[in-house]
């Protein structure tokens, strides 16, 4: 979450130094078991990715991916998995940048912005939604029975309440005690990494090899009324490519979307390059469009077919949860350009 605003509140506070203990990793996990055998009498070994797997954003990820994981152990499909894992973060009202209780725009409004992608290129997006509190489910809805991709403000509303979405004030008490406090100095300066809750994005590989991404959120704190981020545009907040990979995107949106920063991602390992190589130089084309890179925080992630993953971010902060067979309740900080 960009937040335009200075201040740390009591929430924000307490909920920083209550959160759990996880696991921390530095940088990019290496875990993956070794598989040796022997080819014309010598010994070769590879290395054996843990399939299925499922990566994703912030610390709210390890609720989220509990929730994938539960699909994806049992050898259901990635795109489910990332659709039910975000949902978790969506449906947390003490959760302040996604679904109900994410902050509002600067008019006290929670607009809401997600998108979904699978194996077979399919995908769908809303943008500017409000008053559902769950947009990836919309977007899925979008993707499946719609001839769309994206759809936005009155209209994606419209088509949610035609699908049984239920109606509901998103703007929780929490929510809308900071925003007054924001409104008495309405700064709109974006505050890097303020705190660890941010857009969730989710990628997984399932047991069958195929990958899927969501990506959802309320967007940039105290925003104009109708802007919209990178988070529901595909290429930009997600991208999948079931033959090469799939990445997602946090933080500020509009350098996201300057460079299509999931879609560079993706294109960067097909030209072979590993994860988080792929995530840094997308990093590194983001600072190489920016005259001044104050609060223009943005972090990647990627996951590849064969199980590889990493991230990378402009300013350090940025964390991932990732969870497979062996790994549970992991957070991994990735590494990052600008210190
Ligand atoms: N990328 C989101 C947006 O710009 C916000 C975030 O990830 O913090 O709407």
């Amino acid at each position: 979450m960009i937040i335009f605003s200075t201040f740390i509140t009591h929430y924000q506070h307490r909920h920083m130094t209550t959160r759990r203990n996880f696991i921390k990793f530095s940088a990019l996990g290496s875990l993956f078991s070794a598989h040796s055998f022997s080819l014309f009498g010598q010994k070769k070994t590879i290395e054996l990715s843990k399939k299925p797997i499922v990566i994703s954003t912030w610390n709210h990820g390890i609720m989220a991916n509990k929730k994938a994981w539960e699909t994806l152990s049992v050898g259901g499909k990635a795109l489910d998995a990332v659709e039910k894992g975000v949902m978790e973060v969506e449906n947390d009202p003490t959760g302040m940048s996604v679904g109900i209780g994410g902050r509002p725009d600067r008019e006290g409004r929670v607009t809401l912005d997600a998108c979904i992608m699978d194996e077979k290129s399919r995908c769908g997006a809303v943008a500017f939604l409000q008053d559902i509190k769950n947009p990836v489910a919309v977007a899925r809805k979008v993707m499946e029975e719609t001839p769309h991709v994206m759809l936005t403000g009155q209209g994606a509303k419209q088509f949610a309440l035609e699908k049984g979405f239920k109606e509901e004030n998103l703007l929780t008490p929490a929510s809308e005690k900071e925003w007054r406090e924001w409104l008495k100095a309405s700064k709109y300066k974006p505050v890097i990494n303020v705190e660890n809750h941010d857009t969730i994005g989710m990628l997984a590989l399932d047991s069958n090899g195929d990958l899927s991404g969501s990506c959802t959120t309320s967007g940039a704190a105290y925003k104009l009324h109708g802007r919209v981020g990178d988070s529901p545009i595909i290429g930009a907040g997600l991208f999948v490519d079931n033959e090469i990979g799939a990445a997602c995107a946090t933080g500020l949106g509009e350098a996201v979307i300057r460079v299509a920063g999931s879609h560079l991602v993706v294109e960067l390992m097909r030209q072979g390059h590993n994860p988080e190589e792929a995530c840094k130089l997308a990093v590194e084309r983001i600072i190489s469009k920016h005259e001044n890179m104050e609060g223009v925080q943005v972090g990647f992630l990627a996951l590849r077919k064969d199980g590889k993953y990493g991230g990378y971010s402009v300013f350090k902060g940025f964390n991932y949860a990732l969870t497979n067979e062996d790994n549970k309740e992991v957070m991994i900080d990735v590494k990052y350009k600008i210190s």
